[in-house]
């Protein structure tokens, strides 16, 4: 369960479980024995983050038939559980590093994870970065690096984690390190410069609306005015997400390294 609804001193407060793990230890003592599954009031309990690593939870062992939440482990529920994981990564950890390489390709462009609600969509085209964009690396005293994939970033991203407003270092290759709330972005926030050559690179994320017949362009839904050029990688793309026609990445979630800057009639923002 993603959330709990907390009945504690008569009232309903409906808590995610990002939300009430940060609650102050005292709280959470007398939160929990007032917790119930917010769809068909089974008692619910909290689990806290565990020692080998397991994110917090909130579950129940009551839900009555049918409840669509007693349904373990679905895609939402993986997405909160990254959340929770590179929350936790951010409090524990001055630099984080993207692993670019995924699951069981060699060089991958893009990738696919198969999951219940469509697919996540992700770009590992390889970072070019301008050498200005380039900082020594060094002078902190031994800065602890963890690796994360880009799943979780993507997934924790969508699911609201901290990332998206973290001082935490990200590093996309060595010596090559922005902070995660200048790097990234959502679509919908997407700032065009006025052209190719003065955008700086961002690692764009939300969710895709529709791909054109052709699939010569992506269109985010967080959005009406971004387009996304995949005319160059649609065989990859179908490919690498076993579909036959773009309308089945309808939905999905995706995170690309690219660039964002006017068209030339300055209609549409184009992020390449
Ligand atoms: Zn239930």
């Amino acid at each position: 369960m993603i959330d709990a609804v907390c009945t504690y001193g008569g009232e309903r407060h409906t808590f995610s479980i990002l939300k009430f793990q940060v609650l102050p230890e005292s709280e959470i003592e007398q939160f929990r024995q007032f917790l119930e599954c917010p769809e068909c009031k089974g008692k619910a309990y909290y689990r806290k983050t565990s020692s080998d690593g397991k994110a917090a939870c909130f579950g129940s062992r009551y839900h009555i038939a049918g409840c669509d939440e007693g349904h373990p482990s679905t895609q939402r529920d993986r997405e909160t559980r990254h959340a929770v994981e590179v929350n936790q990564f951010i409090a524990d950890t001055n630099i984080i590093s993207i692993d670019f390489r995924l699951l069981n390709t060699k060089k991958p462009i893009l990738e696919v994870k198969t999951v219940a609600s469509g697919a996540n969509l992700i770009s590992s085209r390889a970072p070019k970065i301008d050498n200005a964009s380039r900082k020594p690396a060094g002078n902190n005293q031994q800065p602890k690096v963890k690796v994360l994939g880009l799943e979780k970033i993507l997934n924790s991203l969508m699911r609201g984690s901290d990332l998206a407003q973290s001082n935490t270092l990200i590093e996309l290759d060595t010596g090559y390190q922005f902070k995660a709330k200048n790097l990234f972005v959502n679509f919908a926030e997407a700032e065009p410069s006025a052209n190719a050559k003065e955008a700086k690179p961002k690692m764009y994320w939300g969710t895709i609306s529709h791909l054109d017949k052709a699939l010569d362009w992506l269109n985010p839904s967080d959005c009406t005015d971004v387009g996304i050029p995949i005319a160059k990688y649609k065989s990859i793309l179908l490919e690498r997400f076993k579909v036959s026609e773009g309308r089945q990445l309808e939905g999905a979630g995706i995170i690309l390294f690219g660039k964002c800057f006017w068209n030339a009639k300055k209609t549409r923002k184009i992020i390449v």
